[in-house]
């Protein structure tokens, strides 16, 4: 393991611009994407008060994310460390399967609007924004975790991601894995089998045979870090919470693209804070802050305009039932297989439960909601669609209901990745919260 603190100083003196312009890079429009970033990140992060001093990892994550990260990655290729950088969209592709065949696993940039006139050539005006924002990363050429990825693996989930991986076809070396949208022992069968395939398909990429040995040890890699994110998960139903929704978010963001065995021992060491000071009644927000439950679409990197109202306006983010929260680590594969047969089945099992709303019905998803709002101790449910995204938008009639079962306050919201709607969304969430 590094030392990241020392990594990030030698960073600073780095000149990195000969490795975005190798990469093929807009170097001047990412200047104007990292000068944007790194003063959202200062307003939304370090204006935050009593933040555990260990989230400082994450502060040196954000200022590396894509500099000394990107650096670290292509040293690793260069080195005959890692063979290929793979990258995806998607909880569903299974980095164990990389990890095992000698790659690196990323995830891509998708939480911001860019190049969206170029975009809108390819991709109708109503699509979701996280969609538009990948198509626009890669035709802006802002994105270096794109631009030094091998391949990437896309997914069959919603309709507009299936459509617009038609596109990112023509833009990059792809390959895209089918998903079910149905839970039952045939669909099972089904996704087996398309795991199987993405793993023939990586090792090809890589040149690197998956083998029992490789395989152990990446479901090892990826279970520690989930385990360490649980324990973290787990601080939060104290009250005082003791880290906010906002550092929450970001630990699982920064799970994407940091280095798996480093960032597990940070996210150890969070964990080990954020429980002493749950055991001193020590809060990021007083006693007594309302408690939301985030639960809906993902939230890439660098959308934290949610999360950050809802903390502005006074309340605390305990939990995400999201890609970007617990159907990240809340469940682990299981560690007993042998041969690599047994390991895929494993794998399989386990990324068949991550309760995507295109699965029909979803009921894991309505029970983990509930389940989560009582075990954090939540005062009330924001259930959140990006604009266009169809599935969670008809989900949320869905949850609604179950929250109002359950005797829950519940509020539904659907926005984008622009500004515009922050004052509005200030006034209801703050008017939600009053209620509560
Ligand atoms: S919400 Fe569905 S499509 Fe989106 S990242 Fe999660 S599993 Fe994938
Ligand atoms: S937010 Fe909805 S529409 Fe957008 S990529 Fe995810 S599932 Fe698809």
């Amino acid at each position: 393991m590094s030392d990241n603190t020392n990594e990030t100083t030698a960073a600073a003196e780095y000149d990195f611009y000969p490795m975005w312009e190798s990469l093929g890079m807009d170097v001047p429009a990412h200047d104007m994407l990292l000068g944007a970033v790194g003063q959202m990140f200062g307003d939304v992060f370090l204006a935050q008060e009593n933040r555990p001093a260990s989230t400082d990892y994450l502060n040196q994550v954000v200022a590396g994310i894509h500099s000394g990260r990107i650096k670290e990655m292509l040293d690793k290729k260069a080195s005959g460390e890692a063979k290929k950088i793979v990258g995806s969209f998607c909880l569903y592709v299974p980095e164990e399967i990389v990890i095992a065949a000698g790659g690196i696993p990323v995830g891509l940039c998708s939480g911001a609007d860019w190049a969206t006139d170029k975009v809108e050539e390819h991709l109708p005006r109503a699509t979701c924004p996280l969609i538009k924002s990948f198509a626009g990363f890669k035709l802006g050429s802002v994105c270096p975790y794109i631009e030094s990825s091998d391949l990437v693996i896309g997914e069959n989930t919603c309709d507009g991601k299936k459509k617009a991986y038609e596109f990112m076809a023509t833009q990059v070396n792809m390959y895209t894995v089918d998903i079910p949208n149905v839970h039952n022992a045939q669909t099972l069968e089904l996704w087996k089998g398309e795991v199987r395939k993405l793993a023939e398909r990586v090792e090809q990429e890589t040149g690197q045979k998956i083998t029992a040995e490789s395989l152990k040890a990446a479901i090892k890699l990826a279970n520690d870090k989930r385990r360490a994110l649980q324990r973290l998960s787990a601080t939060r139903a104290a009250d005082p919470a003791p880290i906010s929704g906002l550092d929450s978010l970001l630990t699982v963001q920064a799970a994407f693209m940091d280095d798996a065995e480093r960032l597990t021992g940070a996210i150890n060491a969070m964990a080990d804070e954020c429980e002493q000071r749950a055991a001193d009644g020590v809060g990021v927000a007083p006693k007594g802050a309302k408690r939301i439950l985030y639960t809906g679409t993902p939230m890439a990197v660098p959308n934290w305009k949610l999360f950050n109202i809802i903390e502005k306006a006074g309340g605390v983010v305990v939990g995400e039932e999201a890609c970007t929260g617990s159907r990240y680590y809340k469940d682990l594969v299981d560690e007993s297989g042998e041969t690599v047969d047994e390991m895929l089945d494993a794998i399989a099992e386990r990324y068949f439960g991550i309760n995507c709303a295109i699965f029909t019905p979803n009921d894991g998803r309505i029970e983990d909601i509930v389940r989560m709002a009582r075990e954090l101790n939540a005062d009330g449910i924001i259930d959140c669609s990006l604009q266009f995204c169809t599935l969670y938008e008809m989900e949320s009639f869905t949850v609604e209901k179950a929250a109002e079962q359950a005797g829950i306050p519940f509020m539904h919201i659907t926005t984008d990745y622009a500004n515009e709607d922050a004052g509005q969304l200030t006034t209801r969430i703050e008017a939600f919260l009053e209620m509560l």
